[in-house]
């Protein structure tokens, strides 16, 4: 079987700092904040190029706790891409703002640039720019249209860790940025995980004060917060896995890049176009196609997983019908039906591969 994703293979390749690193936060019983979290924070930080990173239960934590210290007023609309993980739009409702959903470029699948400015109004006040699948949103036409509308940038890095938007890294660009460790993710813990980031001092001040219950020194509560904490564990697993991130996303880029030279012939495949001025992280590497069901039956029948990211578009979802946006026509509405996610990690070799785009070309040839 040529797996989607293979975390067991990860951990065995890296199992004895790990042991040890888990071991250590035991035998200090630093589980909760402590060392750890500190230092992981500081080296994901450095990792990216961010002068602030606050570590919180989870990447949906992250957005929910980014958007609420941005204090926008109540109601405010935020735009969203209608193609994403149900998280970057559940925040901003959460939050209690509104949700409005925007299409998705078709060809990185990236939010469009066009259709957000179009959905502009008096009371939007955000935007939530998904690095979709690892691929940076187009950052400088939207912090363009940010400036001219006066609207904030919120990064939804939870599949982009590693990604970089020219040269700098994705989740320093905007105002402020929310990561998920989740463990599927490039940079995954071994449970939830979250991360916000950004370069404002009294952002990243307030965030760490929402994320402990309106604090910073034990029993002196500001204000109500929540509790949403990375622990320790989960961050000294994360600090060994961090030293490998760019050795991994290196051999992602290189499965992508063997896929795209071996199915580039097949007509009705389209690969996802990777902009010039990216460094795509590859969290997920998306083909499209009609037959999409179809071919991911084939695949499975040859031995060979795949995923759909996602098979409902987020206005067509039940938990979305009240923005009635599921019958717009936006590409992001139709692609649903079409996209597919091949294989891809570090744990994949170039032959594994090569079967794949053997069995795609086998495929479209019938
Ligand atoms: C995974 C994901 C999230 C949420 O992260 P969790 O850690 O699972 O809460 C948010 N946005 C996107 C785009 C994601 O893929």
């Amino acid at each position: 079987m040529i797996k989607f994703l293979d975390l067991y293979k990860q951990y065995q390749s890296i199992k004895e700092e790990v042991d040890s690193a888990i071991g250590a936060v035991i035998r200090e019983s630093a589980f909760i904040g402590g060392k750890y979290v500190h230092a992981f924070e500081e080296h994901f930080a450095d990792y990216l190029g961010v002068d602030y990173c606050i570590g919180v239960g989870n990447g949906t934590d992250a957005l929910e706790i980014a958007i609420e210290a941005l204090n926008l007023p109540a109601g405010s609309e935020i735009l969203v891409p209608a193609n994403s993980f149900i998280a970057s739009a559940e925040a901003v409702t959460r939050v209690g703002h509104k949700v409005v959903f925007c299409d998705c470029n078709e060809d990185d699948y990236t939010i469009s640039i066009e259709d957000l400015e179009n959905r502009i109004t008096d009371r939007t006040a955000a935007v939530i720019a998904v690095h979709l699948y690892g691929h940076p949103c187009d950052m400088d036409r939207l912090q363009e249209i940010a400036n001219r509308f006066n609207l904030r940038i919120i990064e939804d890095c939870a599949q982009a860790h590693g990604a970089r938007y020219r040269d700098r890294s994705v989740g320093t660009i905007g105002d402020i940025a929310a990561f998920s460790f989740y463990p599927g993710k490039n940079l995954g813990a071994y449970g939830d995980g979250g991360a916000i980031t950004t370069n404002d001092e009294s952002l990243a001040i307030l965030c760490r004060k929402i994320a402990n219950h309106g604090r910073i020194e034990k029993y002196n509560h500001e204000f109500e917060g929540r509790n949403s904490r990375l622990d320790g564990i989960q961050a000294a697993v994360l600090d060994v896995k961090l030293g490998y991130l760019e050795q991994w996303i290196d051999t992602r880029i290189q499965i992508a890049d063997h896929y795209n030279e071996n199915l580039s012939g097949i007509d009705p495949l389209k690969t996802q176009v990777r902009r010039s001025w990216v460094r795509h992280a590859y969290h997920l590497y998306v083909v499209r196609t009609a037959n999409r069901d179809e071919l991911k039956q084939f695949l499975l029948d040859n031995n060979i997983q795949s995923g759909i990211h996602y098979p409902i578009s987020l206005p067509k979802l039940k938990a979305y019908q009240y923005c009635q946006q599921a019958s717009e026509d936006m590409k992001a509405n139709q692609f649903d039906r079409e996209l597919l996610s091949l294989p891809m990690g570090e744990h994949l070799e170039i032959a594994e591969a090569t079967i794949v785009t053997n069995k795609l070309n086998q495929f479209f040839k019938k």
